[in-house]
């Protein structure tokens, strides 16, 4: 029998790490828990997780700090799990290297969701050659794309931007994270360039570019394309 994919949950809070667990360990998943910051620190180092998912307000270490300490020596995924629901929080935690971010309350559907997305992202050993979802296809090989079986004609720039956002398909890149991967860490920082390359790239793929199917705004984080159906 394979292993179970091992969850490390970091919450203080009792009642909602009690419903985590069990809907994780409902689903086939082995979860282990952290009830503070130290502690979840010295689980990941100790138990090698597949993911973990973080509170951000703990008792004892902030969960950002958390994240950062994280990042220096592990890349296992992380789902940010917080109350903390301004704008500023969700960007400041995927800056700083968190897979995601979901806002407390949330559903179990949801959450099983996104643990999927990160994990697959995870396992992924190689990028995924094709990006596949409602009729768009990109061939990275290649660099073909089509939508229902007709070439789409994009800049450079486009391209680029559409790419990475399909390798990292049903995750939110931040605004600042697609800057300075497209356009390196000396752009100014205003976005004005990012958003009218997207504009020009909605109107190329989407139907109806107010309402898109492909690639998604995150209002104020940044943005979030459709998942890769072919991975
Ligand atoms: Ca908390």
């Amino acid at each position: 029998m394979a292993a179970k994919t091992q969850v490390l949950l970091i919450e203080d809070d009792k009642s909602i790490a009690s419903f985590i667990t069990t809907s994780l360990s409902g689903n086939g998943y082995r979860v282990i828990h952290a009830l503070d910051g130290k502690e979840g620190l010295s689980l990941a180092a100790s138990n090698c997780p597949d993911i973990i998912l973080l509170d951000l307000g703990l008792p004892d270490i902030d969960g950002c700090e958390i994240l950062k300490e994280l990042r220096t020596w592990c890349s296992v995924p992380v789902i940010v799990i917080s109350a903390r629901t301004r704008e500023q929080d969700k960007v400041n935690a995927l800056d700083l290297g968190a897979d995601d971010y979901i806002a407390k309350p949330f559903g179990t559907a949801e959450l099983m969701a996104r643990i999927r997305t990160s994990l697959r992202h995870s396992y992924t050993a190689s990028p995924e050659k094709v990006y596949r979802a409602q009729g768009l296809e990109i061939h990275f090989e290649k660099r073909l794309i089509l939508l229902n079986g007709e070439e789409i004609h994009l800049t450079q720039i486009e391209y680029q931007l559409l790419t990475l956002l399909a390798e990292n398909s049903g995750r939110v890149l931040t605004y600042h994270y697609i800057m300075n991967a497209i356009w390196g860490p000396y752009m100014d920082s205003n976005n004005q360039i990012l958003r009218v390359n997207m504009a020009n790239i909605r109107r190329k793929i989407e139907v109806n570019p107010a309402q898109p199917r492909y690639v998604f705004t995150e209002v104020g984080i940044g943005y979030r394309m459709l998942e890769n159906e072919s991975i």
